[in-house]
């Protein structure tokens, strides 16, 4: 853990966060930018600054745990796909350095499923996509 992270803040439950799963590892929310529909954030609850300081047994959970989601996004909840995206250091984007994973479900045009959902409604979004 570490005191000054936001991530770890969020772990330990001193910011709120729109919950989309967690068990003893990891966790999973909603980014706050919710730039596209669902976008998600897979963090583990052990503190790590970024992906190549993070060891296997660690990335593997995280991993393992993105698939869990992504999976649930695609067979469950009417996504058709998902791009994955990890940034690594601040000249990739990263801006929070507590490791996580990113989720940024994807519809093909024709799919009018989330036609009625902003994807700014948070709330709505998490009561959707919520695995556990
Ligand atoms: P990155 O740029 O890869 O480090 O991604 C960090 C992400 O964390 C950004 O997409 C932010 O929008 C998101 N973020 C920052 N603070 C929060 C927060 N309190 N709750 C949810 N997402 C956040
Ligand atoms: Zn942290």
């Amino acid at each position: 853990m570490n005191n000054e992270c936001i991530f770890c803040k969020i772990i330990r439950g001193e910011i709120p966060c729109y919950k989309i799963y967690e068990d003893e590892k990891c966790l999973a929310f909603l980014d706050i930018s919710a730039d596209c529909l669902g976008h998600t954030l897979v963090v583990s609850k052990t503190h790590t600054n970024n992906f190549v300081e993070t060891g296997s047994d660690i990335l593997n959970t995280l991993f393992c745990t993105t698939q869990k989601i992504a999976k649930h996004y695609i067979t469950n909840c009417g996504f058709d796909g998902v791009q994955i995206v990890i940034n690594n250091g601040e000249s990739s984007g990263q801006s929070v350095m507590h490791t996580h994973f990113h989720i940024l479900p994807s519809v093909k045009k024709e799919n009018k499923k989330f036609e009625n959902y902003k994807k700014d409604d948070l709330q709505a979004v998490c009561n959707l996509l919520r695995l556990n």
